[in-house]
């Protein structure tokens, strides 16, 4: 998701007390639960997009912290503003954002500090010479390897069948192993605890199926 450039995102982003930018962020490696006002068993959405699944988790699991990533300010800034729309009565105070790149995950997160992650709609790159670009690449799946605790999961949804696919041959090649696999998410047990993403509910509107994989190792 790639909004068009709006006028004073970066300083509504630096202003935003619930947002941290990737150059802080680094600098407070180790100590990145500083960000909440109460520690707490650490979830993130990396690509998070305008939030709906992050701010919809963080209402749900009040007794876990979220941090919702995205690389793009003006993207960010919708769900920033989303949050504070929801906040009239109570703050939603377990739920943070970080404006990083994926790529800068492990100079944020300390060795084993995240519980668990969530790829939601990750974009696809379907040119061969993009893969590399794709959030489930081998790559990527290394820096959550870093990251993730030892046994941590990460959930990935999509309706993309090829990026679905493709992520599968990665998990094969990989020490990662698949604990749940379906093509068709929604029509299973599995998904009536499921909160929807923005994209989520888009495309299986449009009549896609939805694709979840869970994968530890
Ligand atoms: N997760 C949301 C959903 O399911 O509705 C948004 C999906 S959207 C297709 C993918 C989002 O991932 C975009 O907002 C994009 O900017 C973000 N993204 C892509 N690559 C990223 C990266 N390397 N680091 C951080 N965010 C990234």
């Amino acid at each position: 998701m790639r909004l068009r450039h709006i006028k004073g995102c970066e300083d509504f982003i630096t202003d935003a007390k619930e947002c941290i930018r990737e150059d802080k962020a680094i600098a407070l490696k180790g100590n990145i639960q500083d960000i909440f006002e109460e520690k707490r068993p650490l979830q993130i959405e990396i690509g998070m997009g305008k939030g709906q699944f992050i701010r919809n988790m963080a209402m749900r699991y009040q007794n876990i912290n979220f941090i919702g990533i995205e690389k793009y300010e003006s993207v960010l800034m919708k769900a920033i503003q989303r949050k504070r729309n929801l906040e009239t009565e109570k703050s939603i105070d377990n739920l943070r954002f970080l404006c990083a790149d994926a790529k800068k995950l492990s100079e944020i997160f300390e060795v084993g500090e995240v519980d668990k992650i969530f790829l939601n709609f990750s974009d696809p790159w379907p040119k061969d010479r993009h893969a590399n670009r794709r959030l489930t690449s081998p790559d990527f799946l290394n820096i959550y390897d870093i990251i993730l605790k030892k046994d941590g999961v990460i959930e990935f949804k999509t309706d993309n069948v090829g990026l679905f696919e493709y992520s599968l041959e990665v998990v094969k090649d990989s020490k990662w192993k698949l604990d749940f696999c379906s093509f068709d998410f929604h029509s299973e047990k599995e998904s009536e605890e499921n909160i929807m993403t923005e994209y989520e509910e888009k495309f299986s509107g449009q009549g896609n199926k939805i694709c979840k994989m869970i994968i530890s190792r």
